[in-house]
């Protein structure tokens, strides 16, 4: 995972449609919250709105065409994932689900990403786990800023702060509690995950050991013209754009060397 700069201004779509939708889903609430809250009545949300062809181009141009949370290229292929969901919720796995959930956020620019089908409806689905549950806010006339979430939130904070890796493998950095679960409820050291990230370090870790061994032949002008096209290519790897650049990054940092601690 890495930090996801989305424009501050969000898509028109969400800003009218999206408005007038999440009033009409408070509206609705407000006049039976029991039957929302017992799911006998269900909101009908508007996929139209919030995975509307404006609000997706933008997310894949802010996410370079990446899931938020496993970094894999989806392309054009990824979900609208909710942050906050927005039809039930999960405190932990295994738990009953609990109704209604984030229903007014669920046009709400700052609530959505592009996450793969891998991470969004296998792994994450109705999960929102909060370190404090009591805090939750569960209606529209309560406010979600006392909550603290479990889940790191990529648009608001730098997951490479809290999650690092040991060659292809995610850890929690200095064990936080919050990298933890992220990793673990995201599965993000599912063997395939694993394993991509396993070919692209090797691409990686032979590429930086010719820049090394180059530097053994400073007076021949090819190797060094050589040198400098695979130093572009290097740096290509460690861009924001780069499928799995959290793993990458952590591995020229530790130049290597932590493939030998696993
Ligand atoms: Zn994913």
């Amino acid at each position: 995972m890495i930090r996801i700069h989305k424009p501050k201004i969000a898509p028109k779509k969400l800003t009218t449609d999206g408005k007038q939708k999440c009033k009409s889903h408070c509206d609705a609430y407000s006049l039976n919250p029991s039957a929302y809250e017992t799911n006998k009545e269900k909101f009908d949300f508007a996929s139209s709105i919030y995975a509307h062809e404006s609000v997706k181009e933008l997310l894949i141009k802010a996410q370079h065409q990446k899931c938020c949370f496993c970094e894999r290229i989806i392309g054009k292929n990824g979900d609208v994932e909710h942050f906050r969901p927005k039809g039930a919720y999960q405190q932990a796995q295994g738990e009953p689900l609990k109704y209604p959930a984030y229903y007014w956020l669920a046009y709400k620019w700052e609530n959505l990403y592009l996450s793969c089908s891998s991470c969004n409806s296998r792994h994450k689905k109705n999960l929102f786990p909060l370190q404090d549950p009591s805090k939750r806010a569960t209606n529209h006339n309560q406010r979600i800023t006392k909550e603290s979430p479990l889940f790191i939130d990529c648009g608001k904070e730098n997951p490479e702060e809290f999650i690092g890796f040991r060659a292809e493998y995610a850890y929690a950095i200095n064990g936080n509690p919050r990298g933890q679960i992220t990793i673990d409820y995201l599965d993000l050291n599912s063997d395939d995950l694993i394993e991509s990230r396993r070919q692209r370090l090797n691409i990686l870790r032979e590429l930086n050991k010719v820049l090394l061994s180059v530097t053994e032949h400073p007076q021949d002008q090819e190797i060094q013209r050589l040198a400098n096209e695979l130093k572009v290519i290097l740096k290509e790897y460690l861009l924001d754009s780069a499928e799995f650049v959290a793993a990458a990054r952590c591995a020229i940092n530790a130049k290597f060397q932590e493939s030998d601690l696993i």
